[in-house]
């Protein structure tokens, strides 16, 4: 039976502007099919066994021919792949969205459209410039300005400044100087407000706001690139008085998480949310093991405590009682210690508010605090990582509390977007990277390999993660507590200092 083709608009940048369909439809592909300009953090919505096909230009190479992106469209789904068509921004607009379920229909292949965002109405909007405003003007118009180099564009300017709405001019940074020119040949008013803003609602995001007869030479001298686009009219003046999104706090900042996909959400949604430039960069994984039988074993006897060092431990717990043919009924009777909030409210999920959790969210700090809660001879389960710290057991060991350290889950290092880091770096390009504990951190340093670290600021969550990170000659920066949010705080105290 033949798939289907869903063409999704992406929006103009990363996944808060992607919509909910957009991100369904994703998330059930087969294969992606995907455009130059869709965002990192929207590829990573897609699973990691479907195929991803990249046909924008990138690395010097052409575009994939859009015949060939047609018929390639045509080929998956016939091989029966629900088939995912990404495009930047909006799919039907300028996105020869068209042209292919032309090609979809004629050749009999189902289809459907989620439409995106388009660049052309969030630029403006990240740029503080609504494109319509009842006291400037009652239209707004979108435009390509794509011409081939050396060509005359085919505009048709005198209509476009007869209209005297909002215009809006996608592909045309290379044709800045011409769409200028026309629309002062056509008789605009030179001192017509006018913008161009280059990765717009991006947290690259930057623009250059100036009177129309002026605007080509000021956006030479920023030395704008593409993605952009223009806006030109009268709207264009409350660029500043609107600006919304330059003003948060880490506008400007790019900053790397490196926290295991699963949970980099929070702390990653939370520093878009405040203007950073966020690059989603998993240095670790939590891969649950599949031999649990030691945990079989434990449990044949009787335990006081559980003791759980991190938020992915507990799914790996009650999974590994489930392959056990167990469940949490297993451990009724425990009391159970948790290393953080993080992990309690893990642990929360599952209706178990946790007994204990140190103050100061660490190892060294958890083990401390079974020593004084637990009662002489009381004994306790450690379900963690494989490779977790030996502080816990000793300290445990040291004061004679008996436990079992059971290996249930591993943490193993990521490096897919080893590459991608790689070349930030060497650009300077980063400026904090985010470190959550002391295995993200060598993940990291895994993920790069042979670097001078001595110019990154690493925000560490814990003085043991700062520890770790130091050794790589990292400058630190340490949060006041264990807790994402204080980790927040930290960094948005540092940028506020500068
Ligand atoms: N379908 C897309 C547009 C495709 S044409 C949409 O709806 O947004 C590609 C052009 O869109 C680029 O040349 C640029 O002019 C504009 N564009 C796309 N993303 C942009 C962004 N984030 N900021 C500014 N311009 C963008």
């Amino acid at each position: 039976m033949s798939g289907k083709v869903t063409l999704v608009g992406a929006g103009p940048g990363g996944r808060g502007l992607l919509t909910r369909a957009g991100a369904a439809a994703l998330e059930n592909a087969d294969a992606v099919v995907y455009d130059r300009l869709v965002s990192e953090d929207i590829l990573d919505l897609v699973p990691p066994d479907a195929e991803r096909v990249s046909v924008g230009k990138e690395n010097n190479r052409h575009p994939v021919p859009q015949d060939e992106i047609n018929e390639l469209l045509v080929r998956l789904a016939k091989a029966g792949k629900n088939t995912v068509r990404l495009k930047g921004g909006d799919c039907y607009l300028f996105g020869r969205g068209g042209e292919e379920c032309e090609c979809l229909k004629a050749n009999g292949v189902p289809f459907e459209v989620i439409p995106g965002v388009t660049s052309a109405l969030a630029a403006p909007a990240f740029a503080g410039i609504p494109v319509t405003h009842r006291d400037y003007c009652s239209s707004v118009h979108i435009v390509t300005a794509h011409a081939r180099a050396g060509k005359k564009l085919e505009i048709d300017f005198e209509s476009l400044v007869r209209l005297d709405g909002t215009l809006v001019f996608l592909m045309g940074l290379t044709a800045l100087e011409r769409v200028t020119d026309g629309l002062l040949s056509a008789g605009i008013d030179p001192r017509m407000p006018a913008a161009v803003i280059e990765n717009g609602a991006r947290g690259s995001q930057s623009k250059v706001v100036a009177e129309i007869s002026a605007l080509s030479e000021r956006v030479r001298a920023a030395g704008l690139q593409s993605p952009a686009l223009i806006v030109v009219g009268r709207v264009c003046a409350l660029s500043e008085t609107l600006d919304w999104f330059t003003p948060l706090p880490l506008h400007g900042r790019t900053v790397a998480v490196t926290r295991p996909r699963e949970r980099a959400g929070t702390l990653a949604d939370r520093l878009r949310a405040l203007g950073a430039n966020v690059i989603e960069c998993p240095c670790i994984e939590t891969v649950e093991r599949a031999d649990v039988s030691a945990l079989d074993t434990a449990l044949h006897e009787k335990w006081d405590w559980v003791a759980l060092t991190s938020p992915a431990g507990v799914p790996a717990l009650l999974h590994a009682l489930q392959k056990n043919g167990r469940d949490l009924r297993a451990l009724y009777g425990c009391r159970f210690a948790v290393l953080g909030a993080g992990t309690a409210r893990a642990l929360e999920k599952y209706g178990i508010t946790a007994d204990l959790c140190p103050e100061i969210y660490d190892g060294a700090h958890l083990a401390e605090a079974l020593v004084r809660a637990a009662k002489p001879g009381e004994r306790v389960l450690l379900p963690r990582a494989a490779q977790g710290a030996d502080e816990l057991p000793r300290i445990l060991a040291e004061n004679g509390v008996p436990f079992a350290d059971i290996a249930t889950y591993d943490t193993v290092y990521r490096s897919d977007k080893a590459e991608r880091l790689r070349e930030l770096l060497a650009q300077n390009a980063v400026d904090t990277v985010t470190f959550t504990s002391v295995s993200t951190v060598e993940g990291f340093v895994n993920a790069v390999g042979k670097a001078d670290f001595s110019g990154l600021t690493a925000l560490c969550i814990s003085e043991k993660t700062a520890e770790a990170a130091r050794n790589h000659k990292m400058r630190v920066k340490i949060a006041k507590n264990a807790t994402i949010d204080e980790m927040i705080a930290c960094l948005l105290e540092e940028y506020q200092n500068v």
